[in-house]
This record gives structure tokens, sequence and C-alpha cells, in this order.
């Protein structure tokens, strides 16, 4: 068997993959990155793309309510779904051509196929007809992702569906169940309930995101609620049942049976890593149920074999592992100058209103044991908000011994606003530093004078 010689091969091209190929081309190595499905991975094809596109579509829609009070009368008004669709499959395709283009520009060599780790520093490409290829690396990133997670009785079916097989359908159905109230759940939501979807969450926990501030997510709650989204909280689904038509759900909120009845069930239940579990026990390389184990370096516990993103599991982010990606082909073929905190990862949630997280919340802090100083602002004191109709929200930031240690935001744009608020986290930033910042006036960025 013939065989080509790297310094690097990346199992994976979602964001993670190409980050780090990118950037390790770029410091002079010989990269190879192995596809076996599509470039750009989960975000691109059936993650941060499709969704950011149709949430943009929804959001337009609701914009023209806003219209008349800008003095501004606009026809009768319509929906094309045929036509959100093809705009979310035309920034799929811009997304994944993007990838293709700036890893071909790098000077990374692109393998479309599967790629399966032999042996340290040594992987097996198999292309898509079934050929084989030995391939030699110095060192090699596996990037291979996570899949949707379900409940362990529940099959994916015709009506019951994860989050992929909800953005492959080409019509907009008139009733979902949505069950689990994190994330993804929420936005798959807001976008359905402002086209005229009845929408219901079924949600385990006692409240909705449950990972944000608890005022943040209460506020969420009214504003989904006002959009005519049912939410039951403190609800466990019980059976889940596909009939011709529907599919019918019996769920358990406190001692009250609920009986409900939809087009479609959409699991949003979590997700997890794509993990072959032959390969890496027979490369000895270290794993978990939550996914691959990687030191502060990211590498595995075999010299050579480094894992980042969603296959590492925690929190399941493109930006978290591009950060990452970027920091293990900094470490190996740069000047070591990219550096990774899991602390600094941002989070934002694209409902309408966003809410965007950066470090801890006031509660968390607390928790921690730490001296908490928390300062709030409203988007009503805001010029900009108001003049925009951008309504209502606010901002949370959380200082302990005088460094900003946290910031959540929600309301309109807090997906833009809390890009200054990692970079103040990112770097430790304190009251001293945040005092020389002068913000443009008038802008919605004003909210964050947080001193
Ligand atoms: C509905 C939804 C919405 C989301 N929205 C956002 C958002 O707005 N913002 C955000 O930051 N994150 C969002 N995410 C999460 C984000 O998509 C992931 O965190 C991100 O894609 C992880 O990147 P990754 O590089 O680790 O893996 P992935 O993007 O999952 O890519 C892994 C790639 O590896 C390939 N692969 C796997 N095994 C092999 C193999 N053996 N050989 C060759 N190739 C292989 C797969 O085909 C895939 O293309 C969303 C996710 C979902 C599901």
């Amino acid at each position: 068997m013939m065989s080509e010689t790297y310094n690097l091969i990346i199992i994976g091209a979602g964001p993670g993959g190409h980050a780090a190929a990118e950037y390790a081309a770029r410091c002079g190595a010989r990269v190879a990155i192995i596809e076996k499905d599509q470039w750009g991975g989960t975000c691109t094809h059936r993650g941060c793309v499709p969704t950011k596109a149709l949430l943009a579509c929804s959001k337009q829609y609701m914009n023209i309510k806003k219209l008349k009070r800008f003095g501004i009368s606009t026809g009768e008004v319509s929906l094309d779904y045929t036509a959100m669709k093809r705009h979310q499959r035309q920034m799929v395709t811009t997304s994944s051509l993007g990838v293709q283009k700036s890893l071909k520009d790098a000077g990374v060599e692109l393998i479309y196929g599967e790629g399966k780790i032999a042996n340290p520093g040594e992987l097996i490409w198999i292309s898509p007809q079934g050929d084989t290829q030995r391939l030699i690396a110095d060192n090699i990133i596996i990037a291979c992702g996570s899949e949707p997670l379900l409940p362990p009785h529940i099959k994916p079916s015709q009506r019951v569906l994860t989050s992929d097989s909800f953005l492959a359908l080409e019509t907009l159905p008139e009733s979902v169940i949505i069950v689990g109230g994190s994330i993804i759940g929420v936005e798959f939501a807001t976008f359905l309930a402002e086209l005229g979807v009845k929408v219901t969450i079924v949600e385990l926990l006692d409240r909705i995101i449950p990972n944000e501030d608890e005022e943040a997510a209460g506020f969420l709650r009214q504003e989904l609620t006002r959009l005519g989204i049912t939410i039951h909280t403190s609800a466990r689904m019980e059976t889940l049942q596909e009939i011709p038509d529907a599919v019918l759900m019996k769920a358990i909120q406190n001692t009250q049976v609920l009986e409900l009845k939809a087009d479609y069930a959409l699991m949003c239940t979590g997700r997890k890593p794509v993990l072959i579990i032959d390969e890496l026990n027979q490369c000895g390389i270290g794993y978990g149920q939550k996914g691959i184990i990687v030191n502060e370096n990211q590498m595995t516990n075999v010299e050579g074999i480094y894992a980042i993103g969603d296959v590492t599991g925690g929190v399941m982010l493109a930006h978290r592992a591009i950060q990452q990606g970027k920091y293990v082909a900094s470490k190996i073929y740069g000047d070591h100058s990219i550096k990774y905190s899991e602390e600094a990862v941002p989070s934002v949630i694209y409902t309408h209103p966003n809410v965007a997280r950066v470090g801890l919340t006031e509660k968390q802090a607390s928790e921690q044991g730490l001296k908490v100083e928390t300062r709030r602002m409203e988007y009503a004191a805001n010029i900009m908000a108001r003049t925009e109709l951008k309504g209502n929200g606010f901002v949370k930031a959380v200082f302990s011994e005088d460094r900003l240690i946290g910031v959540t935001i929600i309301g309109d744009d807090a997906s833009e606003l809390i890009a200054s608020m990692s970079l103040a986290v990112a770097n430790g930033m304190g009251k001293k530093e945040l005092k020389k910042w002068i913000i443009p006036h008038p802008t919605l960025s004003e909210i964050l004078q947080l001193l």
C-alpha cells in the first residue's frame, strides 16, 4: 500500500478541524484534512448556519410589525417558506465553499473520505468507493464533532425528528412539540413561533436555558410566551407515539398528566461526541462518556494525538472548537501565542431577544465563594435601543475584587454586544482598564458603560 507523509493530519472538517488545519498550514506545516461527509461540519450544514439563516428570516418578518411606528406602510405581507429554505441552502453552500477555499488558499490538502487512526502516527484513508490508503503523520488531531443525543427509548422517525432531520424538512408544519428547553430547543421554538407554528416546549428541569442567569431565563420565558409558545417546565416526557398524521405525547408535570398532540416532535435533548470506540481502544486513546479526554494542551494520553471541539465534550460551540484548533496548531507549529481558556468562551442563544453570556453568572460566582458585586444596565435607559425600537432587556456585569468575571446580556443584538465583554473577561480586565474605554454615542454599546 502506498503511503503519503504529512506533518499533521486532521480528521473532520468542522470549525475546529478547519481552524487547526489553516493555522498549521500557514505556519509552514504540510497538512491534510480528511472529511467523510460535508466541508464545514455540523456548524455549516446542520447547526449555526442553517438555524441562523432561518432565524434571520423570521426576525425580518417580525420586524415588519414595527414599520408602522417608523412611519412606513407596507402592503399585504405574506410568507414564502420555500424562499426561506432557499436562503438557508444558499447560506450553507456559501459557508461550505468558503471553508474549502480558505483551506486550499492556506495550502491544506483536502482528502474526501473516512479517516481511521490505525496507530499513533498512522491513519487509513477510506475513499467513498472503498479504496484505502495509508497516511503517515507526525501529529494527528481528532475533530470528529458530535451528533444528536436522544433519550434511550426514543427512535428518530418520520415524525420524531432531531435538529438534523428538522432542518431537512421542506414545508412548515402547523404544530411542533419541542422536547428540551435549552439552547437548540429555544432557538427552534423562536423561529417556528415567529412564522406562525404552534409550538409547545416540554422541559424536564424547572426552567428553560438552565445554565444561564435565572432572571434572564425568566425574562426569555415571558418573551417566548408572548410569542404564543406554550412552555411546560418540570415536565417529564413519558410516552411518544407516532400515528399516521401526528405524534401523541404523554408527559408528567408534577402530578398532572399532559396529553399533547402535534405534527412533529423535535428532540432537542442534547448532543453526544462522535466516538469510534474500537479505534480509540486499539490506539489506547482515553475517553469517557462525555468525550475524548485531553490535557491542558488538548493532547490525549497518546503522544502526538490531539482532540478538539465537540468530540472532547464540554460546552459544544463552534468558536470554542475554533479556538482550541488554533491553540493546538500554534503550540505545535507556531509561536505558542494563541491562548485558550474555557472561562473566556462566550455563549449566545439566538432567540429574539438574544441571551449572551461570558464568564460566570452572579449565582455561579457566589457558589464559588467569590465576593461579588453586580452592576445592572437596562435597554430602556439606552437611547439607541429606544430609537430603533429594540425592546426591553438588561445587562448584568459581575465583578469580583474589582475584576470583571462575567457578563450576561438579554436583549436585541446581545450576540454582538457580548464580543467586547469577551475581550474584557479573557484579558482579566478590571475597573481600572474599563474606565479608559470610550464608547461612541449614540450606540447600543453604551449599555455596556459599566462604570
Ligand atoms: C442546531 C444547532 C445549532 C447550533 N448553533 C450554534 C451557534 O449558533 N453557535 C455556535 O457556536 N455553535 C452552534 N452549534 C454547535 C456547533 O455546530 C458545534 O459546536 C461545532 O460544529 C463543533 O465543531 P467541531 O469541529 O468540533 O465538529 P463538527 O462541526 O461536528 O464537525 C465534525 C466533522 O467531522 C467529520 N467526521 C467525523 N468522523 C470522521 C471520520 N472518521 N473521518 C472523516 N471525517 C469525519 C464529520 O463528518 C463532520 O463534518 C449548533 C449546533 C446545532 C446542532
